[in-house]
């Protein structure tokens, strides 16, 4: 059947601004890190990518090595454009990444020129895409000089081949270094894109003065702590789980009792302030208009419709985050 957008995609959805940048991206974004590979099930991601846009998540993040197999969520995302969203590309905002190993030999993954620019060559290819909207260093290189690699994304831009660009994983004082070059080129700094939740917060560490000073946004990844701040592990460990699952990026050591004693008691406050766990934990992270957008991962369409009504209740009283901070300090 031919996809047909909904008509109230905007209505519900919130748009922040990145940074003091002109591009607004929704509150919440999603990633396509997992459960959008070649071995999961076409249809239903898919299905998540289409009920995303339907409730106005006009972001995707994605990443040249994203899987498994590397790449292949790429192309799940070049065939979903072309079957269903290619209309609405001026609607959408697609970023991808280059840092981490996706190749054979010297070339194949950090920051140096020729990887960046082959990588995204090949991302492109995938996504059949001219552009993609936002282009990041993944992460940063102690071996290759920020100048090309922040060189390197510079003359993307110009080229054309990206709207903007991005740094993920870098340190406040690594991102200061990488801004200032940035800005000297004439290439400002759009976002960073940090890990952030309420089991991880060091970007409140000095990161986030950095990207002010700068004027630039971030997007918090794994806000949900890769699923852990919701009430799934709350009773045990569900089959169809990421942590029961083939990530190696979750582990079922992982849930330890102290932290599943935390989860219960923010589940409480959750439930007072009648949300759902994830949904206060993606409130917690856009509290106080700091980060721009939270940057979640799904493995079915009903968790992103939960989590996208956690807009419903963004507001938190002193007094509820004064018990979130006493549950986070045991
Ligand atoms: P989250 O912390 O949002 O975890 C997502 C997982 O939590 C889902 O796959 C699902 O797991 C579970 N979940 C989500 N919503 C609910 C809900 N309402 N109820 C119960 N469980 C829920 O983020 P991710 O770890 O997936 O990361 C998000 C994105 O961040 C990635 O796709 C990627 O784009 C980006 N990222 C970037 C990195 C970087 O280095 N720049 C590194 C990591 C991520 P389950 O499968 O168990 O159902």
């Amino acid at each position: 059947m031919v996809y047909q957008a909904s008509a109230t995609r905007y209505a519900e959805m919130k748009y922040n601004r990145s940074g003091r940048s002109g591009l607004k991206l929704p509150a919440i974004s999603l990633g396509m890190w997992h459960n959008f590979g070649g071995l999961d099930l076409h249809e239903n991601g898919r299905a998540m990518l289409l009920r995303s846009f339907d409730l106005g998540i006009t972001h995707f993040d994605l990443a040249n090595n994203y899987g498994p197999p590397p790449g292949s969520a790429e192309e799940l995302m070049g065939r979903v454009l072309k079957s269903d969203l290619a209309a609405y590309r001026d609607e959408l905002i697609i970023s991808t990444k280059a840092g981490y190993y996706m190749w054979e030999g010297p070339y194949g993954e950090w920051g140096s020129r020729k990887y960046l620019i082959s990588s995204l060559d090949q991302s492109l290819k995938r996504m059949g895409l001219e552009y993609v909207d936002i282009f990041y260093s993944h992460r940063p290189d102690p071996n290759t000089p920020f100048e090309e690699t922040m060189q390197a994304l510079d003359s993307i831009v110009r080229s054309g081949k990206a709207l903007y660009v991005g740094l993920s994983n870098y340190t406040a004082e690594q991102t200061k270094e990488a801004a200032s070059i940035l800005k000297s080129l004439g290439t400002p700094l759009l976002i960073h894109q940090p890990s952030y939740s309420m089991f991880n917060r060091w970007i409140e560490d000095g990161l986030q003065d950095v990207l002010d000073d700068f004027g630039a946004g971030s997007i918090a990844f794994c806000p949900l702590a890769q699923g852990l701040l919701t009430n799934k592990y709350v009773s045990g460990i569900p089959t169809d789980s990421r942590a029961a699952g083939k990530s190696a990026f979750l582990n079922t050591k992982d849930i330890t009792e102290e932290k599943l004693n935390q989860i219960r008691q923010l589940n409480e406050i959750a439930v007072s302030r009648g949300q759902s766990l994830a949904q206060m934990a993606l409130a917690w992270v856009l509290r106080g208009g700091r980060v721009t957008s939270a940057l979640i991962g799904a493995s079915r369409v009903s968790q992103i419709e939960e989590n996208v009504a956690a807009l419903k209740n963004l507001e938190f009283s002193s007094e509820e985050l004064d018990r979130i901070e006493k549950i986070l300090k045991k």
